[in-house]
């Protein structure tokens, strides 16, 4: 007889889901036996990295004998200064993710409670959800919304009560695109009891152009259990190394330090980081290219008759009419992957991440043979 090990696991862990990667390139093409494909479905820069980012991973990879510099001195110094905040107020971690994950270890146990909204990125409940504790979930703003499926702050707020201990806001949010204003998210955080911690996610800031779309930082100094995160795995073409940042109070940094993992960023992403940082014209031609690759997709759908989620990020969730499980596998069977979001309760969506002008032109034509219009 083997032993039930699901029942070992902690009663969060047995009912886990795993987060649903993008599928990546080299799998598709092992499976199909093709070659040439296009993943437009991770939210990866399509320009790749910084050329001065490769360059410093060449120079640092005859140093990989040794461990990292656990504290990241020279990428906390360089985001210090970049953002002109203190050094204290930063956290290093292995992608986003895992100061996602931190948080969640250090102030979440079974009997608390997370609020975060519906259609909210996935990894919210997954790390809500490891350590046992509740998530409690808003309803999104609906379709005829000015901000359609986006967060609703006021359902956000009514769902606060003695047991919440962390939200999770999402700006903008993935999968929707969706952005929240200054003036309506400070209100919303000026109305958050201060014993519970805000994290406001900004995988994608570097591409929001709007005006009113928040300098989150300044806040920082003004509401103590605010923690901001950010990555280098978006614009900063970077994914792959796995490196993200928080920008909190100190306490609260001191206290997620003390539940990371000793070298949870590498020397390669950490100096990879650095480089990236100080190449102001990458990002600026990332976002160049991801303006003209969002109307070009746009123009695409409208041609089809389709409707949209407005995005401002790096991505866009289009709406198909029809379940989009079968249009993303026949999508696959023409090279090109991109995101089913029905996991998401957006069944008849696909997400696509804005490609280069060439790329959103494939992704366009297949779309439209696959559906046929
Ligand atoms: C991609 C993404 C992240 C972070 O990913 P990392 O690679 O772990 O930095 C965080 N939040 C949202 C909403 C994302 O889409």
């Amino acid at each position: 007889m083997s032993c039930d090990f699901v029942s070992l696991a902690l009663s969060g862990v047995q009912h886990l889901k795993p987060y649903q990667p993008g599928k990546p390139i080299k799998e598709l093409e092992r499976e199909l036996g093709i070659s040439n494909s296009l993943k437009l479905a991770s939210n990866e820069n399509p320009l790749g990295p910084s050329p001065f980012a490769v360059e410093a991973l060449k120079s640092e990879l005859t140093a990989i004998a040794y461990y990292p510099d656990g504290n990241g001195f020279a990428l906390k110094k360089a985001l210090a200064d970049k953002l002109d905040v203190a050094e204290a107020a930063i956290t290093l971690g292995n992608g986003s993710n895992e100061i996602l994950e931190l948080v969640a270890r250090t102030f979440l146990a079974p009997g608390r409670e997370v609020i975060f909204s519906e259609h909210a990125f996935a990894v919210y409940p997954i790390v809500t959800q490891a350590v046992g504790a509740t998530a409690q979930i808003s309803a999104a703003n609906s379709i005829d919304h000015a901000m359609p499926y986006g967060h609703d702050l006021d359902a956000m707020q009514a769902l606060i009560n003695d047991k919440t201990r962390v939200i999770f806001v999402a700006n903008p949010n993935n999968p929707t695109g969706t952005w929240l204003r200054s003036d309506e998210l400070e209100n919303f955080i000026q109305g958050v009891p201060e014993n519970i911690i805000v994290v406001i996610d900004e995988a994608y800031f570097e591409y929001v152009e709007e005006d009113e779309y928040p300098d989150s930082l300044q806040w920082v100094s003004r509401y103590p259990n605010i923690i901001v995160t950010r990555t280098f795995s978006k614009i900063y073409g970077l994914a792959g190394l796995r490196i993200g940042y928080s920008i909190s109070s100190p306490e609260v940094a001191d206290l997620l330090n003390r539940v990371r993992q000793p070298f949870n960023t590498n020397s390669l992403a950490q100096a990879g980081a650095v480089a990236a940082l100080a190449d102001n014209n990458h990002v600026l031609s990332s976002v160049k290219m991801n303006r003209e690759g969002l109307a070009q997709l746009q123009s695409g759908f409208a041609e089809m008759g389709l409707s949209w989620i407005p995005s401002v990020a790096n991505f866009i969730s289009v709406n198909l009419n029809q379940p989009g499980l079968p249009v993303y596998q026949k999508l696959l069977h023409e090279g090109v992957i991109v995101r089913p979001v029905d996991n998401y309760g957006l069944p008849d969506y696909l997400r696509i991440t804005v490609g280069r002008s060439e790329q959103n032109e494939r992704v366009i034509q297949a779309l439209k043979k696959v559906i046929g219009k």
